[in-house]
């Protein structure tokens, strides 16, 4: 029988691979634990990487003119430059990918439906962007195919998702 190489995804830990959810909750997450036969996942919790543990206070994204901070409100620290630092370690490591599939809606690893708020306690969410950790892809990977685990509900969107990998591969 032929055998084929793996395509090479770097997915969040979250999804199917580890408790690391800032609540310790772990996803279940029905594509992801579909395509681990097929795959070569590479799970990685950034949140986790950068030593803020699990269960965790929350963190969110902060708005500082065009960009975006990583706050923790509890402890009003600014996780900015250390995930950036951690995300430009990781993906600078990486010899190979093929691609992306990471949590949506996160601070840290959401693609482009990150709340962004106004400012650090009370305020109100002024737009969406991209997490950090997702935000540092971009630069290192620009042209890999990357989707959330939200929108690869959709049908036609996880089907050219899954496209993606063999185009690129
Ligand atoms: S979304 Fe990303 S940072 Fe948050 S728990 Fe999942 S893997 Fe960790």
């Amino acid at each position: 029988m032929r055998t084929f190489a793996k395509p090479k995804v770097v997915v969040s830990k979250c999804m199917e691979f580890a408790a690391c959810r800032y609540n310790g909750d772990q996803i279940n997450e029905p594509t992801v634990a579909k395509l681990a036969q097929y795959v070569e996942f590479i799970p990685v919790c950034p949140e986790v990487e950068i030593g803020l543990g699990t269960p965790r206070e929350v963190v969110r994204l902060v708005s500082d003119g065009e960009d975006n901070k990583l706050i923790q409100p509890k402890t009003n620290e600014d996780l900015t430059g250390q995930m950036n630092e951690f995300a430009n370690e990781f993906l600078g490591s990486i010899d190979e990918v093929d691609g992306f599939l990471l949590k949506n809606r996160s601070p840290t690893c959401g693609i482009s439906d990150a709340k962004v708020y106004s400012g650090i306690e009370k305020s109100p969410v002024i737009r969406t962007g991209s997490g950090v950790f997702s935000n540092r892809i971009d630069y290192f990977f620009p042209l890999k195919p990357r989707e959330d685990e939200g929108r690869l509900r959709n049908f036609i969107l996880r089907e050219h998702f899954f496209y993606s990998f063999i185009y690129h591969f």
